[in-house]
């Protein structure tokens, strides 16, 4: 039996008509519109389709939206300046730093030296203690969207096993944190594979739940997936066939339960959370 499709550009549309109400509101009631403020270094191709995609997204729920675009150039003095600066900016609620940045630059320094008040991508290491300690102000966007899929979709996580590929930052280690916390999203028995886990496919089976953030094209495949499961597919690689995930979409569907496409799966809420963040920071800073 083919598995249902979890459609999670239908899900982000519902979620971004949702924000686009809660920004009227926000606007009525405040003499400021929430604003995101992008970072772009360079002309990384990707990287300024993802920013467009971003600022468009922002647009559309009615929320402001700059770019702040610098050459490739930069050197890490005048980038961290460009941020002091915009961390003083009170018409500024988020600030996008977009990944990756040039050789010459300290990603780890840049991205630490965004406010925690404004770091809407929730890489600061405050906003990451607080998540660990589950007190979440900003959740990485994916790990949020993933988590929002399912709670929509009425995919329960309480005491289900939740086998999720990929240790990254920016996925795999925030998810994992996310879903092992007290209370309703969390409650989940979580492992947590990488590329030195032996015979991956022994976790894999176990999953009820099975999370792909690994960044190779349709590396798991039907073999490594229980019947039934739910499998969220993170990834995105483009290759000479399109854009691709790390799921092998077509032998896997016909074993999981439920199954995220790519594209139109996860890619789409990630950026929806973004603006759901970029709205709590503004809500903070008004507060
Ligand atoms: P990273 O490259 O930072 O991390 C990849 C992870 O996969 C690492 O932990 C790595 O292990 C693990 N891995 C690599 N090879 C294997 C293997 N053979 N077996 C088991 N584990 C393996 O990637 P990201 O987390 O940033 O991204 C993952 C994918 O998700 C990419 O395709 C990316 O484009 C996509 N992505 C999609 C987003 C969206 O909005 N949908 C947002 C962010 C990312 P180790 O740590 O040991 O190296």
């Amino acid at each position: 039996m083919s598995a249902r499709i979890l459609d999670g550009k239908a899900l982000a549309a519902r979620i971004q008509a949702e924000l686009a109400d809660e920004v009227v509101e926000f606007i009525a009631n405040n003499t400021t519109e929430p604003t995101l403020v992008a970072v772009l270094v360079g002309e990384d191709p990707a990287s300024e389709v993802y920013v467009r995609s971003k600022r468009k997204a922002c647009e559309l729920v009615g929320m402001e939206s700059r770019l702040q675009r610098l050459p490739a150039d930069v050197t890490q003095d005048e980038l961290l300046r460009i941020i002091g600066r915009l961390n003083k900016d009170d018409e500024v609620h988020g600030i996008l730093i977009q990944l990756p940045l040039p050789p010459q630059i300290d990603a780890t320094r840049v991205l630490h030296a965004v406010s925690p008040h404004k770091d809407v991508d929730g890489f600061h290491p405050e906003n990451v203690g607080r998540l660990v300690q589950g007190r979440p102000r900003f959740v990485p966007c994916t790990p949020r969207g993933i988590q929002e899929l399912l709670r929509r979709e009425g995919i329960e996580t309480a005491g289900r096993h939740v086998v999720v590929v990929g240790r990254s930052d920016i996925v795999g280690k925030p998810l994992a944190n996310m879903l092992i916390q007290r209370g309703p999203g969390g409650d989940a028995t979580v492992t947590l594979c990488h590329s030195r886990t032996p015979n991956l496919a022994q976790f894999t089976k176990q999953a009820d739940i099975l999370v792909a953030a690994i960044g190779r094209p349709k590396f798991i495949t039907a073999d490594m997936v229980k019947p039934g499961a739910v499998v969220i597919d993170v990834g995105i690689n483009r290759t000479d066939a399109g854009l691709v995930g790390d799921v092998d979409f077509d032998s896997v569907r016909e074993v999981a339960g439920a199954i995220t496409p790519v594209p139109g799966g996860i890619g789409p809420l990630t950026i929806t959370m973004l603006l759901a963040n970029t709205l709590l920071a503004a809500r903070e800073a008004t507060a």
